[in-house]
């Protein structure tokens, strides 16, 4: 087996893949490691969208904008204690950078739905892939082979080699065995999230989220433990989207995960997509929204409870993170929403819906009901819907009764509410779930320049390791949809792109003592205070 490359990217999702993909096309010879059997992270288990300013689809639509705009905007998301803790000055770059990426995978057959408004964004900033995320996978594994790159899939990165500072190659397991693998230009570190390392979540958020798993069970945070071995300094890993609840997927893909995603059928898709008219556009996409949603939190503002699988009420319905914490500690993690007659008529119609991608599509009750009745099922009595889920009715009329005495002001709490919520009550009766609480992904990762070389304790970078995607946020907040993709792909193909040249030049002396001699930006940039 082939030990030497120019370049060795660890991880098969959208930036290692985006990243080996332009390492090769510009002349290196790249190994690209996968862990699991096939190739696609959390990447490929998205809806695809990607947020980007300036862009060509935003131009068609008369739309003007810019990233100064965007930066201003992108502030307004999320909690405004994570937004305080941003890397401004490599946020800003990423949004220099959005739209090429855009054009780039435009080149490559790729075809994109919008843009979507998603406000606090002034102007209409999300592209969706066609037909979801899949896409990315498809088109760059094809890239990436056509350009002659090697891909070994279950081949899980174990370790990186050093030499006098510089990281030269690592350690995998390659079918049992392991095997050292030796990088002449670079190691780009691509491993994706951590919301499923319970270790990592418990050194960082606190141990009483570590019940609480990551949407993607294979988030195991091994890009960051390389890193970290070799003294990457590793910035914001506090900070979780998530945990929040969600409905279990279904058992299969549905329909939209079995559209074409790959060659002649996608392009056509993408082709055919201007003339679609747009009720079956909204129609594709609604399919998608209730697949990974999460129920809005109104639901439970508006006095819906949560019970669990033995129709027992178990927390304050109105406390996050407390209630997702409460969620994970069930039996088997999971636990129903329990909406009577009024919540019904309520949550059927705008401005009240049960899950949305913001502007694009809401899901209503009768949504929930036609399109996944593996987790909504409604009925004339809380007994029938319970029984149907095979939770004891009686359990959850004693529930309930309780409940509605303290919604009476008869019977205090036991969760410690104190709000006055409407009593549960009527003839129509739906319970949403099994639901459980997920950390959808992380937000920390090493710190890095804009290079995207990972910098150790003094904001040095460490020479020949490079981080993208999830493993290279360097303390950016990507709060609001369709950054984090945008970034992944977008941190892979500029340093791919950059790791070609250098291959090319041979120029790995220089860059081990000063990275990018020639490129715009030579010094290292260091984090705003
Ligand atoms: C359900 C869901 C929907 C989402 N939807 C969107 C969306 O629409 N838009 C958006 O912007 N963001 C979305 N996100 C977030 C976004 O998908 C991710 O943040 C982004 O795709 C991460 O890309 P990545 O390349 O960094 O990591 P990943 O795509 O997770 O790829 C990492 C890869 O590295 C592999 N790996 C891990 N360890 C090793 C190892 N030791 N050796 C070798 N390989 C290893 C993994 O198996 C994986 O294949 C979504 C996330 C989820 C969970």
């Amino acid at each position: 087996m082939k030990t030497q490359y120019d370049v060795i990217v660890v991880g098969g999702g959208g930036s290692g893949l985006a990243c080996a993909m332009a390492a090769a096309q510009g002349g290196a010879d790249v190994l690209l490691l996968e862990r699991q059997p096939k190739l696609g992270g959390a990447t490929g288990l998205a809806i695809g969208s990607f947020t980007a300013n300036r862009t060509a689809l935003q131009i068609k639509a008369g739309i003007q904008d810019n990233p100064d705009d965007h930066e201003e905007d992108a502030a307004k998301f999320g909690p405004h204690a994570y937004q305080v803790k941003n890397n401004r000055r490599l946020r800003r770059f990423f949004f220099d950078h959005g739209a090429d990426t855009l054009e780039w995978m435009g080149r490559m057959g790729l075809r994109f739905y919008g843009p979507s408004p998603e406000p606090p964004n002034r102007v209409p900033r999300m592209h969706n892939v066609v037909p979801n995320a899949k896409a990315y996978i498809a088109a760059f594994q094809l890239g990436l082979l056509r350009a002659g790159g090697t891909i070994l899939c279950g081949a899980p990165a174990e370790q990186l080699v050093a030499d006098a500072g510089r990281v030269t190659g690592l350690v995998a397991s390659v079918n049992g065995e392991r095997r050292t693998f030796h990088a002449r230009v670079g190691v780009v570190l691509a491993a994706g999230d951590y919301a499923n390392a319970p270790d990592i979540i418990a050194r960082y958020r606190g141990p009483e989220f570590t019940a609480i798993e990551g949407i993607n069970p294979h988030a195991l945070g091994d890009g960051h433990r390389l890193a970290e071995q070799v003294g990457a300094r590793l910035v914001n890993m506090e900070i979780t989207y998530g945990p929040e609840m969600r409905f279990v997927p279904r058992a299969r893909d549905g329909f939209e995960q079995l559209l074409p995603s790959k060659g002649p059928a996608m392009r056509l898709m993408g082709l055919m997509l201007p003339l679609v008219p747009k009720p079956v556009v909204h129609w594709m996409i609604k399919r998608l929204l209730v697949t990974w949603q999460h129920p809005e939190d109104a639901i439970l503002a508006d006095g819906a409870i949560l019970v669990s699988r033995q129709g027992q009420r178990f927390c304050n319905e109105l406390h996050s993170p407390s209630r997702e914490v409460a969620v994970a500690n069930q039996t088997d993690k999971i636990a129903y929403i329990l909406m009577d007659q009024r919540l019904c008529t309520r949550y059927s119609a705008w401005p009240h819906f049960i899950s949305t991608a913001p502007e694009i599509a809401y899901a209503y009750v009768s949504d929930y009901l036609r399109l996944r009745p593996d987790v909504a099922i409604a009925g004339k009595t809380a007994a029938e819907v319970a029984e149907a889920r095979s939770m004891p009715a009686a359990e959850v009329h004693r529930t309930l009764d309780h409940y509605n005495a303290f919604a009476a002001g008869l019977e205090k709490d036991p969760f410690h509410r104190t709000d006055r919520p409407s009593p549960l009550a009527g003839s129509r009766w739906v319970l949403l779930g099994p639901v459980k609480a997920y950390f959808t992904t992380t937000e920390g990762g090493a710190a890095i320049n804009e290079q995207m070389q990972v910098l150790d304790g003094d904001d040095r970078p460490i020479p020949g390791l490079y981080a993208v995607g999830q493993n290279g946020l360097g303390g950016m907040v990507l709060w609001g949809h369709g950054l984090h993709i945008a970034w992944a792909i977008t941190s892979g193909r500029l340093v791919g792109t950059r790791l070609g040249e250098l291959a090319r030049r041979h120029d790995v002396t220089t860059q081990s003592t000063h990275s990018f001699a020639n490129s715009a930006a030579t010094a290292p940039s260091r984090r705003p205070p």
